[in-house]
């Protein structure tokens, strides 16, 4: 029986619904999930009334923040109290930011000739957390790309004529929102961070874990986090951050587990 703890519906940019999160996570073993969707925590209660017995669905939050030198940092909160109004006040802003960064894009697809709304990108974002994903599967749709994953080649990625980036809360922000909420601060998946600079930030603002296990670790990042995380005193965690089927990566759920006692470790600093 496992524990993953780190896992999207589409209440932001996944394609299972909590619901269908549930089941799949049953079928797969998993004995404790936390819901860690982006910037929104509506997907936590169906989750849990969905659980079967035997299953525990932790509440939680995967918040965006930006590195002083504007790099992506991914902060997971664990535990967190949906209800916070600090946490959802901040994170009603965020989605808003959302919608404005969303109108921006299309624009710029309208000056490459590329008409879409911001209704066609509604019909996919199920909830207000709209992400580039759900402009890529309107643009797959309308049969401008091929796939979603060529959408952020040539359109919307980094770098890209589409491209604007989003809006970002500061690191220390993310990880004080999340303990104004209740919640234990983990580091997502270092291993996608061009450097480890705004660890020391972290660290400082109190950050309690750092995510070992991730599909995008291979075996000797996963060992070298798990002595980064020894070394500056943070525990250890981790997950599938699985997005379902027709994501930009493959379904790991079930495959990217983390031991019991760590739940029990993390749990401990609530
Ligand atoms: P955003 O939060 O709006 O910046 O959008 C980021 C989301 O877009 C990610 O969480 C993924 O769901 C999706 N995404 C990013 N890169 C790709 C890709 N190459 N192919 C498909 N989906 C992607
Ligand atoms: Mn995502
Ligand atoms: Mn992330
Ligand atoms: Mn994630």
């Amino acid at each position: 029986m496992s524990v993953d703890l780190h896992v999207h519906t589409t209440e932001s940019d996944g394609t299972w619904t909590p619901q269908e999160l549930v089941h799949q996570a049953v079928k797969r073993g998993i004995r404790t999930i936390a819901i860690t969707d982006h910037d929104t925590t509506s997907g936590i209660r169906s989750a849990q009334t969905s659980a079967p017995e035997g299953l525990e669905v932790i509440p939680g939050i995967e918040i965006n923040a930006a590195a002083p030198d504007g790099a992506d940092v991914h902060i997971v909160g664990l535990w967190i109290d949906p209800e916070n109004p600090a946490l959802q006040e901040r994170l009603g802003l965020l989605r808003e930011a959302r919608i404005v960064r969303t109108e921006k894009i299309l624009t710029e697809l309208r000056a490459l000739g590329i008409a879409i709304t911001l209704d066609d990108v509604l019909k996919y974002a199920r909830e207000d957390v709209i992400s580039r994903s759900h402009i890529a599967s309107v643009l797959l749709e309308e049969g401008v790309v091929s796939s979603k994953a060529e959408a952020f080649e040539r359109l919307i990625g980094e770098g890209c004529p589409a491209y604007v980036p989003r809006f970002k809360v500061e690191p220390a922000e993310a990880v004080a929102l999340i303990f104004k909420a209740g919640g234990v601060p983990v580091l997502a998946h270092p291993g996608l961070l061009a450097n480890l600079d705004v660890l020391p930030i972290l660290v400082e603002a109190g950050l309690v874990g750092l995510e070992v296990i991730h599909p995008s670790h291979d075996a000797a990042q996963t060992e070298f986090y798990m002595e980064l995380a020894r070394r500056c005193n943070l525990l250890p965690s981790g997950g599938s951050d699985c997005h379902g089927p027709g994501g930009k990566d493959q379904v790991f759920l079930g495959s990217y587990t983390i031991p019991e006692e760590w739940v029990l470790q993390l749990a401990a600093r609530r």
